[in-house]
């Protein structure tokens, strides 16, 4: 046993013998949680955008290589304060209204600290048993909270063979769906027709299908990116996706996967499910739904209609990193037919043979999934769950849409503004309106430029239809109405100088 592990005397001369050691793990962690409360509590203080310059680390720090020698805590805190936080853009602030949420919660942060403590890597069953069936548990739970189909659950019952799995993100959720539905496909048609596979998506799709689509090895020729327009409010229109299949299907090409969106990222847009995954249905498509941010908010019996038409699909998903107050990384994805997953992605090396696998009660979660190693995922999950119970949880996700409404409501006031599609969660997409299309982009390019650069508010834009928009996206924990409504009278400010330009 390590005798004196984390010795520092006044002369600054540490001596480790023991990198993990109890007791002074318990004096450490409890000063970086002071940091980290104290950061929370101070977190107003800073610019929302940080502010620094490309390369300004390496400028500022005097220390221009690892240390030969240790350095106490208090030390190493005190170079994150001076460092490392004036280049942080302040995700948890409330005045942050960019991107998507990464909502924090103190069971989130507690939840994190528990996995990371245990600090078990599950990849399969017998590597640690809790991992994997906490994991079975919560992915049930929450597709209970969402109403999913049972068919997409492990407790489904009638042998449906349905289940979840947290994967790090979208991303990974959609490469290893489109993989499953690929070789399924080639299994039927014959693996020399990969060149033939098409996959469709539509402009607003997030690019992670893209992405997915090139590491799976498709080219442009084999992906679809169908144009959406503003009188559909930018949801993928099932005649176009129709018209797309048919000309596909006419010029000798196979249809294969259609990743569908509930939330777009740019405006929210709900692609209309029911629609989609019949036409799907009747060409052998796998539908993927895509709910990376909205889905969370499906738990609320009022926002659950968006999801009609789910139980017609292969597989969903959504980011409990983004509106579902844990932590990154957590995608919750289901699927009907986790086989599919399990034939792509399962490989069995000798190394890892163990009775509980070959047992078959088990699951293995390394055949979810693209990677081997894997974090404990579910524990963060389970605590934020139970932590705060299905009602708060609601209740939390219902007072940002509430604001979202209100900022709309603010913007609606101002004739200068335009609210420019219909809100559906807790985004608001808005622009100062000039009859002219060019001079409407620059300005509010302008005004953007000058929110972020204030330092008061984070918003962040985007572009449809040739229009330059601002997003306002509400899901911030310590949010609160009057941060609300401080943001929209900075905007009315600086739109005030933008019109005496
Ligand atoms: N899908 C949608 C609709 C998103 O909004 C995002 C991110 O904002 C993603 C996918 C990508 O998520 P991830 O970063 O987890 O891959």
């Amino acid at each position: 046993m390590g005798s004196i592990h984390y010795e520092n005397n006044n002369n600054n001369n540490i001596h480790i013998t023991n990198p993990l050691d109890p007791e002074e793990f318990r004096n450490q962690a409890y000063k970086v949680v002071d940091f980290i409360a104290d950061y929370y509590k101070n977190i107003e203080q800073f610019p929302v955008l940080s502010q620094v310059h490309p390369g300004y680390l390496r400028k500022t720090l005097t220390q221009q290589s690892a240390p030969d020698d240790p350095e106490c805590l208090e030390s190493i805190l005190r170079d994150v304060d001076r460092f490392v936080v004036p280049g942080i853009s302040h995700w948890q602030s409330p005045n942050f209204f960019a991107y998507f949420p990464s909502s924090s919660s103190s069971a989130g942060l507690l939840g994190e600290m528990l996995s990371t403590g245990f600090n078990v890597v599950g990849f399969n069953w017998v590597s640690s048993p809790a991992a994997t069936e906490l994991e079975m548990l919560v992915v049930d739970w929450f597709g209970e909270m969402l109403k999913l189909p049972k068919s997409f659950l492990f407790s489904g019952g009638g042998g449906s063979g349905g289940g979840g799995v947290l994967q790090g993100t979208t991303c990974e959720a959609i490469l290893s769906t489109l993989v499953a539905a690929r070789d399924q496909k080639l299994k039927v048609i014959g693996r020399d027709m990969f060149s033939k596979l098409v996959v469709y998506g539509s402009d607003q799709t997030h690019m992670s299908l893209q992405k997915a689509a090139q590491v799976a090895g498709f080219g442009e020729e084999n992906f679809r990116v169908i144009k959406t327009t503003k009188s559909d409010s930018f949801g993928l229109s099932p005649t176009s996706l129709k018209m797309a299949i048919q000309s596909d299907i006419e010029k000798g090409f196979v249809p294969l996967y259609l990743c569908a969106t509930i939330g777009t990222t740019s405006t929210n847009a709900v692609d209309p499910l029911d629609s989609l995954c019949e036409i799907a249905q009747q060409n052998g498509i796998w539908v993927h739904v895509d709910a990376a941010y909205a889905g969370s908010v499906c738990i609320c019996p009022e926002f659950r209609h968006f999801l009609d038409g789910v139980e017609k699909a292969n597989s969903f998903s959504l980011n409990a990193h983004k509106w579902f107050f844990t932590a990154p990384d957590c995608c919750c994805l289901w699927l009907k037919d986790p086989s599919a997953l399990r034939n792509s992605l399962s490989v069995n090396p000798s190394y890892l043979k163990n009775k509980a696998t070959d047992s078959g009660e088990v699951v293995d979660y390394k055949d979810w999934q693209i990677t081997l190693s894997r974090r404990f995922r579910a524990m963060k999950l389970w605590v934020v769950m139970k932590s705060y119970g299905v009602a708060n949880l609601r209740m939390f996700l219902r007072s940002h849409v509430k604001m979202a409404k209100l900022f709309e409501e603010l913007v609606g006031r101002d004739e200068r503004f335009e609210v420019v599609v219909p809100r559906n969660f807790g985004l608001v997409c808005f622009r100062l309106s000039f009859s002219e299309i060019d001079k409407s982009n620059a300005m509010n390019l302008k005004l953007l430029e000058r929110i972020n650069k204030s330092g008061k508010a984070y918003m962040t834009h985007t572009m449809v239809a040739g229009m330059y928009l601002i997003r306002f996206s509400v899901g911030g924990t310590m949010t609160e109405e009057r941060h609300v409504v401080s943001a929209w009278k900075l905007v009315q400010e600086l739109a005030d100088e933008i019109y005496l330009m």
